[in-house]
């Protein structure tokens, strides 16, 4: 796998706790890499744990997409985004174009806490 150095983060509202929680938890290992995120997850998640997160547009808004851009010319190497799978999203069309641009390039994505567990654990050994 290439070395991670960019990390974008993004959870849907539902999610958000739990992706707040998961930086927490891993704010460590996260302040050694370059991180963004969609508008309003990078804002609580900058809050809450004080990491520098740069911030574009949200999710709804284009953030999805601003990210997705990102991953097609190589800006970033793992996508943590916690979706809801209970809740329909205003945004869906953007979400799979996502999932799907991570594909093509075939760049990392977690998309729950057990697999962004997963992913940390594999990088704490590498940096
Ligand atoms: P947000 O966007 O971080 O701006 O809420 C996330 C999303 O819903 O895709």
């Amino acid at each position: 796998m290439a070395k991670i150095k960019r990390i974008a983060l993004i959870a849907h509202d539902n999610k958000k706790p739990e992706i707040i929680a998961w930086a927490m938890k891993n704010k460590e290992i996260l302040q050694k890499f370059s991180l963004c995120g969609t508008g309003t997850t990078s804002k609580r998640i900058q809050e809450a744990t004080g990491l520098e997160v740069k911030g574009y547009l949200s999710g709804p808004l284009g953030g999805d997409q601003q990210i997705g851009a990102l991953v097609a010319t190589g800006e970033i190497d793992l996508v943590v985004f916690f979706c809801d799978p209970l809740q329909a999203q205003p945004h869906d069309p953007d979400v799979k174009a996502l999932l799907r641009i991570t594909n093509v390039y075939d760049v990392a994505i977690a998309t729950n806490v057990a697999t962004a567990d997963l992913v940390v654990a594999s990088l704490s050994k590498d940096n």
